[in-house]
C-alpha cells in the first residue's frame, strides 16, 4: 500500500494527497504533519518506513469538505485519490492486493465548485497569463458558472485586471511564476505553475477547438496567439485537475480592454469597492449597493461594479432598465418577489456537468426555469425598455424541460442520487414495481396467495419462507392429491412434504422471490438511469439555460439598483460623451449608511468640474483634518462608477462626462490598514497616475506629499497638481492641508480652490462637512488636537506658540527659530525655490573654466599650483 501511496504521491508532488481508506481520506508523511498543523487534528503513527515510523493523520470522509475548505483557504492544493474498485474485487486477485486507487481530481483555489466551498455571491476566478515573445493575454473562467473570457494583456496590465477580477489562482510558465511570488502573496491569488508545453498556442487552439467541437474558432472570434495560449494554458489546468471532467464552459469571449473602465488595485483597495479596507466585503460599496436577492445577481453586479462600462450605449440601455423599475413599484415588487425563489442555476448547473451534481442540483433547475417562466410572463404583462425585452425572450423555450422536471422528480429530493428516492411514483413502470416490491413484499406475497387460493380452491393454502426453500406454497397434507395431479401439478412444483405439510414452488414465485430481493438494487439502479436522463436533458439544453440565467441576473442587477434609488432617494445620471463632472447634492453611499444606523445626517455636497475643451479641472480642496475632505474625494468616485456600472447614484442630479479611469491615492500615512506606510509606496503609486492618466480620467489625490518632510512634502504636491493639470489635462479631486497650494488657483486656469467649512464656537470648532468654493482661511489644528482629547496645558501652549509664529509671519524677526523649527506654518505661499546663488569665488571661477578631458597631466599640475595661488 505504502508503494502505491508514493507511486501517486510522486505525480502530485505540490499537493496534499488525499489517500482515501475506507470511510477515511488518510495523509502521511509530511501531508500530515502539515495538514495536521493546518487542521489542528491528531498527528498518529503507522508502521514504518525505511526503519522510522510514518506520520499520519486523517479526516472522516463525510466531513472532507469542511476539511478541505480549511487547507484551500491556507493556500494548499489538494489532491483526492479514491478507491477505484471494491476492496472486495481486490480480494480475489489475492489476500495482499491492494486496492486500485487514483487520483479524480485536484481541489485548487481556482477550481472549486462545491456550494460549501465558493461564496455564493463572489465569482472565484481561475486566471492563466501568457507572454509570446513580448504579446500578452490574460484568459479567465469560473467554472462554477462556466464564464470563460480572454483579452491581451501586457504585464503592467497584469495586476491592476487580477484585482479586478479578484482572481483566486494565475496559472503561468515556471519562469514567469517566480517574478510574481509577492504579488500573489499581497493579493492573495494561489499560482499554478506550468511547463511550456501547456501555453503551446497551436495546441490551444486544438484544446479549444476539441472542448467546442468545433474545426475553428473564428465563429467566436479572432484570437492573438498569446490568447490562444492562455485559453490553451487554461483548458490544461482544467483538464489536469478534474482529471478529463471537463466544466461547462461558455465558448470564449473576447474582452476589450477599453470596454470597461480601468481601476487599478490600489485604487479598489482605497475606494473599498468590493472589499472594505478592514477585510471583507461588509462596509465595502458593494455591500452597500447589494440589493439583489440572487446569488447570480449578486455576482453580476460584482462585475459591474468591478469593471464599469466605457459604452454609452450599454449605460443608457441599463440605466433605462432602472427607471422602468423605479416609476413602477408593482412591476418591481412582482420581480423581486419572483426572483428570490430562483436557486443559483449556473452553479447547479455547473456541478451536473462535473458529475458532481446530485437530486438537488435537479431540482434547482426546475425551480429556476419555472420560475423563468414566471418572470417572463410578469415583465410580458407591461411596457418595459429594450433590455428588460430582451432578457425576457432569454427566460422562455424551457417549458417542456421544466415540465419534464416537475413530472420526473419528487418535490423535495434528497442531496445525493446515491441513496435514490428522488423519481417521482408514476414515472417508470419497472421503477414503480420495484418499489413496491421492496417497499411492500408482504403485501405482494399476499397478494399473489390470495390468487393462488382462488386459483386452487383451497383456502388453508399459505406462501411461507424459510431459508432452505425461500418462498414456498404451502397446504395441508389433506390437500396433496389434488396439488399433485393435473392441471395443477403443471404450475405447482412439488419440493417437500412433511408430516403435516406439503410444500411447493411455482416460476412465478421464485422470480417474484428474486425480484424481492433485487427490488432495493433495482429500484436504484433504475433512479440512477433516469437521473442521468435528466442530466443528459439539462446538459444538452445547457448553453440555453445560462442564457437564461445571465437574463435572471441581469433583471436582478436592475430591480437591485431600483430598490436602492427609490428607498436611498438616488437620482439617474447623466452620462455622456462631455468631459463634465457635475454633481449636485451628492452623498457618499457608504458613510451615509453608516450615518444613518447612528440617527445622524449627512451633509450632502456639490461638484462642479467643467474643463475647457483639452484642459484640466481640478479642485483643490482644503480644511482642516475631520473636516470632511476625504467622503467628498471618495464619494464623487464612486459616483462615477455606480453612474457607469449602471446605477442610478446618490445625489439630486449628476451629469458625468464619460470616465475610462479613475485613480484614488491617499498619502502613505493613511495607508496604515496594509501595514506599508512608506514614503516610497506612495511616491510609486502617485508616478503610476502620472504616467498614465488621460484627459478622461478622475483623480482624487489625498494629501499626497503627506508622508515625508513639509518642505519635500509640498514641493512635490505642488509639482504633481502642475503635471496633471498640464500633461494630463485630467479632471481631479486633490485635497491638501498645504494651505500655500490655494495660491495655484490664481495661476492655473482649470484650478479652483474649494473649502469644507467648520465653524468656531467659544474655541471650538464645529464641522459643518460643507463643501465651498474659496480657501479655508486657517487650519484649525489646535481645535481639531482639543477636541481629540489633548490636555489642556498642551493645548494652551499650542496656541502660545501659534500666535507667535503667527506674528513671526508678518515680519517679527524675534520668531525666527521658531519658525524654523516649524516650517508648516512658516511657508511663504510659493513653492520653495533653490537658494539664489552667492557670488562666486576666484578659485570657483578658475575651475568653472576647466576642461579636464583636455588636461595633460603636467598642466593639471600646474593648474593645482594655480589655484593654490588664488586662494
Ligand atoms: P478629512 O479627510 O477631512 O480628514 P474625512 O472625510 O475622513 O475627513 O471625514 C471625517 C468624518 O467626518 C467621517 O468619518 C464622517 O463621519 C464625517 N463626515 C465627513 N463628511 C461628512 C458629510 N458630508 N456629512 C456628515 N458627516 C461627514
Amino acid at each position: 500500500m505504502m508503494a502505491q501511496f508514493l507511486d501517486i504521491k510522486a505525480r502530485h508532488a505540490d499537493a496534499l494527497l488525499f489517500y482515501r481508506m475506507g470511510d477515511f481520506y488518510e495523509m502521511f508523511f509530511d501531508d500530515a504533519v502539515a495538514a495536521a498543523a493546518a487542521l489542528d487534528i491528531a498527528l498518529t503513527k503507522r508502521g514504518t518506513y525505511d526503519g522510522a515510523p510514518i506520520p499520519m493523520c486523517g479526516v472522516p470522509v463525510h466531513s472532507a469538505e469542511g476539511y478541505l475548505l480549511s487547507l484551500i483557504r491556507k493556500g494548499f492544493r489538494v489532491a483526492i485519490a479514491e478507491q477505484m474498485e471494491d476492496p472486495a474485487e481486490a480480494k480475489k486477485r489475492g489476500s495482499k492486493s491492494v486496492v486500485k486507487r487514483d487520483v479524480v481530481r485536484l481541489v485548487t483555489p481556482g477550481t472549486l465548485t462545491e456550494d460549501s466551498l465558493l461564496e455564493p455571491r463572489r465569482h472565484n476566478y481561475l486566471t492563466a497569463w501568457a507572454d509570446i515573445r513580448g504579446a500578452s493575454a490574460l484568459a479567465w473562467a469560473d467554472i462554477s458558472t462556466g464564464e470563460l473570457r480572454v483579452m491581451p494583456c501586457p504585464r503592467v496590465r497584469l495586476a491592476p485586471e487580477l484585482a479586478r477580477l479578484g482572481a483566486r489562482e494565475l496559472v503561468v510558465t515556471e519562469d514567469v511564476a517566480a517574478g510574481l511570488r509577492e504579488l500573489a502573496d499581497e493579493m492573495g491569488f494561489a499560482l499554478a505553475e506550468r511547463g511550456r508545453a501547456a501555453f503551446d498556442s497551436t495546441n490551444g487552439n486544438k484544446r479549444l477547438c476539441a472542448l467546442f467541437n468545433t474545426a475553428t474558432l473564428d465563429g467566436f472570434g479572432s484570437f492573438e496567439r498569446a490568447e490562444l495560449s492562455a485559453l490553451g494554458a487554461l483548458v490544461d489546468y482544467l483538464d489536469m485537475t478534474q482529471k478529463g471532467q471537463m466544466p461547462l464552459l461558455t465558448p470564449p469571449v473576447r474582452e476589450n480592454a477599453k470596454a470597461a473602465m480601468q481601476i487599478d488595485a490600489a485604487t479598489r483597495r482605497n475606494l473599498e469597492l468590493t472589499q472594505a479596507l478592514a477585510g471583507g466585503r461588509a462596509g465595502s460599496l458593494l455591500a452597500t449597493v447589494d440589493q439583489s436577492v440572487t446569488p447570480g445577481g449578486a455576482r453580476l453586479l460584482e462585475r459591474r461594479i468591478s469593471s464599469p462600462s466605457c459604452d454609452l450605449g450599454e449605460i443608457e440601455a441599463r440605466l433605462a432598465a432602472v427607471t422602468a423599475l423605479v416609476d413602477s413599484d408593482r412591476l418591481r415588487g412582482d420581480l423581486r418577489a419572483a426572483l428570490k425563489s430562483v436557486p443559483d442555476i449556473d452553479r447547479a448547473l455547473s456541478r451536473l456537468a462535473l458529475d458532481r451534481g446530485g437530486p438537488r442540483d435537479l431540482a434547482m433547475l426546475r425551480a429556476g426555469l419555472g420560475e423563468a417562466g414566471a418572470i417572463a410572463e410578469i415583465l410580458g404583462s407591461a411596457a418595459v425598455p429594450p433590455l428588460l425585452e430582451t432578457s425576457a425572450m432569454a427566460l422562455v423555450g424551457h417549458e417542456d424541460l421544466a415540465a419534464y422536471l416537475e413530472a420526473t422528480l419528487v418535490a423535495d429530493p434528497p442531496l445525493l442520487a446515491r441513496d435514490g428516492g428522488f423519481v417521482a411514483a408514476g414515472v417508470d413502470a419497472d421503477l414503480d414495481a420495484a418499489r413496491e416490491l421492496r417497499d411492500e413484499g408482504r403485501a405482494v406475497i399476499a397478494r399473489m396467495q390470495a390468487d393462488y387460493a382462488k386459483e386452487t380452491g383451497i383456502q388453508a393454502l399459505k406462501i411461507k419462507h424459510n431459508n432452505v426453500l425461500g418462498y414456498f406454497v404451502e397446504t395441508t397434507a389433506t390437500h396433496a392429491d389434488k396439488m399433485l395431479s393435473a392441471p395443477l401439478n403443471e404450475k405447482f412444483k412439488h419440493r417437500q412434504t412433511t408430516a403435516n405439510q406439503v410444500r411447493f414452488t411455482t416460476p412465478e414465485l421464485t422470480e417474484l422471490e428474486t425480484s424481492i430481493l433485487n427490488a432495493g438494487g433495482r429500484a436504484l439502479d433504475i433512479e440512477r438511469r433516469i437521473f442521468e436522463e435528466m442530466r443528459a436533458a439539462l446538459l444538452a439544453a445547457a448553453g440555453e439555460i445560462q442564457v437564461t440565467a445571465r437574463a435572471l441576473s441581469e433583471i436582478d442587477v436592475a430591480a437591485g439598483f431600483a430598490e436602492l434609488a427609490r428607498h436611498n432617494n438616488w437620482c439617474r445620471p447623466v452620462v455622456n460623451d462631455s468631459r463634465d463632472f457635475n454633481v449636485d447634492g451628492g452623498r457618499h453611499p457608504v458613510v451615509e449608511a453608516a450615518l444613518q444606523k447612528a440617527g445622524q445626517p449627512f451633509v450632502a455636497n456639490s461638484l462642479g468640474l467643467e474643463p475647457a475643451a483639452d484642459g484640466a479641472a481640478i479642485w483643490l480642496v482644503t480644511g482642516p483634518n475631520m473636516a470632511g475632505k476625504s467622503t467628498f474625494l471618495r464619494q464623487n468616485a464612486l459616483i462615477a462608477i455606480l453612474a457607469q456600472a449602471g446605477g442610478y447614484v446618490p445625489a439630486k442630479a449628476a451629469t458625468i462626462g464619460l470616465v475610462d479611469q479613475v485613480f484614488s491615492r491617499v498619502g502613505a500615512s493613511d495607508d496604515l490598514a496594509r501595514g506599508r506606510s512608506t514614503f516610497m509606496v506612495e511616491m510609486v503609486e502617485t508616478a503610476a497616475i502620472l504616467n498614465q492618466a488621460g484627459s478622461r480620467a478622475f483623480v482624487i489625490l489625498d494629501e499626497i506629499g503627506r508622508g515625508t518632510a513639509t518642505y519635500d512634502g509640498l514641493s512635490i504636491a505642488w509639482a504633481v497638481l502642475e503635471h496633471l493639470h498640464g500633461v494630463n489635462q485630467s479632471r481631479a479631486l486633490f485635497a491638501t492641508h498645504y494651505h500655500e497650494m490655494t495660491a495655484m488657483a490664481d495661476r492655473l486656469d482649470g484650478v479652483d480652490n474649494a473649502t469644507v467649512a467648520v465653524r468656531e464656537w467659544e474655541g471650538d470648532v464645529v464641522f459643518m462637512h460643507e463643501v465651498t468654493k474659496g480657501a479655508a482661511d486657517r487650519s484649525y489644528g489646535v481645535q481639531v488636537a482639543r477636541l481629540a482629547g489633548l490636555p489642556e496645558a498642551v493645548i494652551g501652549r499650542a496656541r502660545e506658540v501659534l500666535d507667535m509664529l503667527e506674528r513671526g509671519d508678518q515680519g517679527q524677526r524675534g520668531a525666527k527659530t521658531l519658525i524654523d523649527d516649524l516650517p508648516l506654518f512658516a511657508m511663504q505661499p510659493t513653492p520653495p525655490r533653490p537658494a539664489p546663488v552667492a557670488k562666486s569665488s576666484a578659485v570657483e571661477d578658475r575651475l568653472a573654466d576647466i576642461h579636464p578631458d583636455a588636461l595633460s597631466p603636467r598642466e593639471a599640475l600646474a593648474l593645482l599650483y594655480e589655484l593654490r595661488e588664488l586662494l
